[in-house]
């Protein structure tokens, strides 16, 4: 959305081409305190000022997934899920990440059936239930606290050794006082019937394996960058980070920039990634100026 601002008042012809708005602030479980200008903010407020900001600058908005990009001497070919097609002289990549899967059997199967990997969406569904959240970061640990607002007993599983959530996030999951944290848990196996009814965790230490009974899994393990539809045209780190230019945010293919998470940029935070995005649509600005 940055991006799309600034390419408009630079005057571009620009098209933004979007599944959804909102990225992964859409799954922000608690205020967001970081994002300079607002002290405390929801994510769905946040995201709602973004998009009119966008919406008032001269930007064609294209709801549609994008499939396939393709260059073709200094022409882009972007192809979308609904076979739409727009050629372009540059494009910026902000296609951010989607939450990495356990790739645990049961997963797939119980998808909105008690596996879920938004608890901002899901959560308000697990009144009274038990239920585990799969990861013992921040996104963890926040996504806990949300949880502790319907759910009647709370697992955090974390595969390492301690959990890595800051001191403040940790210290609010505490006051809840219905969370259980197992640490060295390396979860096997998500079960059921219709829905799901326990899940099998195997004990790093003890190599035993433990079976908990409950009803809704929550996944927080991190993210994967989504980036299938460009892999011809740029190069990626062992995280599959798209490799740019930290001044311009270009990757390998000139006029092909990318911007925010989906970049091998280590801090991923809406400030970073805004920011990025500033960056790769004034870059590009300068590359058409040079093709004139
Ligand atoms: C649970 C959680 C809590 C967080 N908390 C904070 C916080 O408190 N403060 C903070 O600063 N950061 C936080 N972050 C990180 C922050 O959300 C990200 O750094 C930021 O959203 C990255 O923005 P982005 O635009 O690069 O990518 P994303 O937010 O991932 O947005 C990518 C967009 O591209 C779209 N898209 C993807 N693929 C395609 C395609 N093929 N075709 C068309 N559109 C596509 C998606 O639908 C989405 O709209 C949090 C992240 C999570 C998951």
């Amino acid at each position: 959305m940055t991006a799309g601002i600034y390419a408009a008042r630079q005057k571009l012809n620009t098209l933004l081409i979007t599944k959804a708005f909102g990225g992964q602030i859409a799954r922000k479980a608690v205020a967001i305190e970081n994002y300079p200008g607002f002290e405390e903010i929801s994510g769905t407020e946040l995201i709602k000022k973004f998009e009119k900001h966008l919406r008032k600058q001269k930007v064609d908005i294209e709801r549609d997934e994008v499939t396939k990009l393709k260059k073709i001497g200094n022409h882009f070919f972007v192809q979308t899920k609904s076979k739409n097609r727009f050629q372009s002289k540059t494009v910026i990549i902000a296609s951010g990440a989607d939450p990495r899967p356990l790739e645990v059997p049961g997963e797939k199967k119980f998808i909105g059936r008690g596996v879920s990997y938004c608890v901002q969406c899901d959560g308000p569904l697990f009144a009274n239930k038990t239920v585990a959240v799969i990861g013992g970061g921040n996104a963890g640990f926040e996504a806990v606290i949300f949880l502790s607002n319907w759910a009647k007993k709370i697992y955090i599983l974390e595969y390492g050794e301690r959990v890595k959530a800051d001191a403040e996030n940790q210290e609010r999951v505490k006051k809840t006082g219905r969370v259980k944290i197992i640490t060295n848990a390396a979860l096997k196996k998500i079960q059921g019937k219709q829905f799901i009814s326990s899940v099998i965790y195997q004990d790093r230490k003890t190599k035993k394996e433990i079976t908990l009974p409950l009803e809704g899994v929550f996944v927080e393990i991190g993210s994967q960058p989504s980036t299938s539809f460009a892999k011809d045209l740029v190069d990626f780190n062992e995280r599959d980070e798209i490799i740019v230019e930290f001044e311009t945010c270009e990757t390998k293919t000139p006029g092909l920039f990318a911007a925010g998470d989906v970049n091998v940029g280590s801090f991923k935070q809406i400030v970073t990634a805004a920011g990025e995005g500033a960056k790769a649509a004034l870059a590009a600005y300068d590359y058409l100026e040079k093709l004139k």
